[in-house]
């Protein structure tokens, strides 16, 4: 999980790394009473910041200064509702602003390919840091950090040496800011820690007056806190109310809606649907969606209503494998769930049963005479005639 600027600085802050003050604002009007704070607490300036998951704001137009609480609303104004490369700014950080000496860099991430760590560190910070390392390479330094040691006071001392650094005040604060930056790369469990710029103000203070902070969500059951992070403003709602239902829901692009059992089997199913769907007008998969090793009636119900309720859908396909879980269980879940349903769900179901108990299940569902469901014997035959389904239905 990317956090955005303002959630890696609470961070920062919690570990002991030196930032400014600031607050984020949804609203201009906000965002006028967190300047007039900073500046009744003593801020002689303040930087207004779009906070977007992406770089580069500062070039976009998504940074500016402020001198008054007045001039705080007026670029809050601009800056909220702007695009930045595709992302919407929904919120902006008031934060207090530094006189800046001079812009460095620091960041540190997990290195999969070395199975090791790696920090690079450079004095030209500030700009944009894939131009400077294409462009003037020696000027970006690049250190292996060994897992099991991590960065000590002796590898923060060789980083700030190895970016040019001379020896003096300056290395030993930004040795120190690398060391706490360190604690925060693994007291978080995070993969990315970066900090540009790092700056030196006039007053020989050293800063982080930027941050990105990437979770790795592997280590999310260690962080009850990080929770508070998950960004629920871009997510698709669907998938939103599919992780509320303890649903495993990804959305995609097609026109037949897909549930299963197991990852594998929906995995592959996906593909067999977008296989036949070749033959039937180029018909694709809108979604994955595991219901789970238990597939009770509850969860299937929950499931076909994530599914069907994805305007793009026109058919669905459940394809269930029997195993634990009978297909007697799911059969009385696709029943109990149709009709819980309601009239309002029209969508044609295809049902696949194969394993467990999968003839008695398709007697259940024979039975109980669903309008909208068809039965299919194989995964290839269900896959086929829900996509012919869907292709007619897109023609009418
Ligand atoms: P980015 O462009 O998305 O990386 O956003 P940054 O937070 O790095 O800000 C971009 C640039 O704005 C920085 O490189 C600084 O030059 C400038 N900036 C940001 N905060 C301040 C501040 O507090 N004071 C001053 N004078 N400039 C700032
Ligand atoms: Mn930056």
């Amino acid at each position: 999980m990317d956090l955005y600027e303002y959630q890696a600085r609470q961070l920062f802050k919690a570990h002991g790394v030196p930032v400014l003050g600031g607050e984020v604002a949804s609203t201009a009007q906000q965002a006028r009473e967190i300047a007039q704070e900073l500046f009744a607490n003593g801020s002689q300036l303040v930087v207004v910041k779009a906070q977007v998951k992406t770089g580069g704001r500062g070039k976009a137009g998504g940074v500016k200064l402020a001198r008054s609480a007045q001039e705080a609303f007026e670029r809050a104004q601009e800056i909220l509702g702007m695009d930045i490369k595709g992302h919407t700014v929904h919120k902006v950080l008031i934060s207090d602003g530094a006189d800046i000496e001079q812009e460095f860099y620091f960041s540190v991430l997990l290195d999969r390919a070395q199975r090791a760590y790696l920090a690079m560190c450079s004095r030209e910070g500030g700009m944009d840091i894939e131009t400077l390392a294409k462009e003037r390479p020696e000027a970006l330094a690049k250190v292996a950090v060994d897992p099991l040691v991590g960065i000590d006071a002796a590898k923060a001392a060789e980083i700030v040496a190895a970016a040019g650094f001379e020896p003096g005040k300056v290395a030993d604060d930004v040795a120190g800011v690398i060391l706490k930056l360190w604690e925060v790369f693994t007291g978080e469990d995070a993969t990315l820690v970066e900090v540009n710029p790092l700056v030196l103000t006039p007053q020989g203070t050293v800063l982080a007056l930027d941050g990105k902070v990437s979770l790795d969500d592997n280590a999310r059951m260690r962080h009850r806190d990080h929770e508070q992070f998950v960004d629920t403003v871009d997510a698709d709602p669907l998938e939103t109310r599919a992780k509320a239902a303890g649903l495993n829901y990804v959305r995609l692009t097609g026109e037949v809606g897909v549930l299963g059992n197991g990852a594998g089997l929906v995995m592959s199913t996906l593909d067999v649907v977008a296989g036949a769907g070749e033959r039937h007008g180029g018909m694709r998969p809108a979604n994955f969606l595991d219901l789970g090793g238990g597939s009770s009636a509850q969860v299937m119900a929950t499931g076909l209503e994530v599914v069907a309720s994805d305007p793009q859908v026109r058919a669905i396909l459940v394809n269930v494998f029997g195993g634990i879980t009978s297909c007697v269980s799911v059969a009385e879940g696709i029943v109990a769930a149709v009709s819980s349903l309601g009239e309002s769900f029209t969508k044609p179901i295809v049902v696949r049963l194969d394993g467990n108990q999968a003839e008695a299940g398709r007697a259940i569902l024979a039975e109980a005479n669903l309008p909208q469901v068809t039965i299919a014997e194989t995964m290839d035959g269900a896959a086929d005639r829900v996509t012919a389904i869907a292709q007619e239905l897109g023609e009418n």
